[in-house]
């Protein structure tokens, strides 16, 4: 991609940050574990190139404790970003209860007010018989008025 030496592969994703530790050096060698016999540094892990040397710095080479604290920062940024998210969830859940909460109120009303529906509907049929039943009487006088009178 960007990297003229840098084969494709893992390498090239692990070495785009230069953090935790380097799988492959920039010649395309993968790199090696080695131990520190140096008077400075004795006994200490690192990792680097088989291609590297003293003479010759182009080459891959990092202390390993190194490579682990910054594989640590990632790993605790990981995590936080995790929390982050979870506390998001959380909240989010929180919210579609109290919506819940709304909705099953929302359906007692609706309950309720279809039985004041139901009872104004039978209302509505007593009072539709009751004109029925004036209307009946209605035409017996009518029909009574014209046996007798016509
Ligand atoms: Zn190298």
């Amino acid at each position: 991609m960007s990297s003229s030496s840098a084969p494709s592969g893992v390498s090239n994703k692990v070495n785009v940050t230069g953090r935790g530790i380097p799988r492959k050096c920039r010649c395309g060698r993968f790199s090696v574990m080695r131990i520190s016999n140096t008077m400075k540094n004795p006994g200490r892990l690192f990792r680097c190139c088989p291609n590297g040397s003293d003479e010759n710095p182009n080459h891959l080479f990092k202390w390993t404790n190194i490579s682990k604290v910054e594989e640590m920062k990632e790993v605790e940024s990981v995590v936080d970003k995790i929390e982050r998210e979870v506390g998001s969830l959380a909240k989010g859940l929180y919210e579609v209860e109290a919506i819940k909460e709304i909705a099953e109120t929302c359906e007692k009303d609706i309950v309720e007010l279809k039985g004041v529906v139901s009872s104004c509907e039978k209302e509505i049929q007593e009072l539709r018989s009751f004109k029925n039943m004036i209307v009946c009487g209605g035409l017996v006088v009518a029909f009574v008025y014209y046996v007798i009178f016509v």
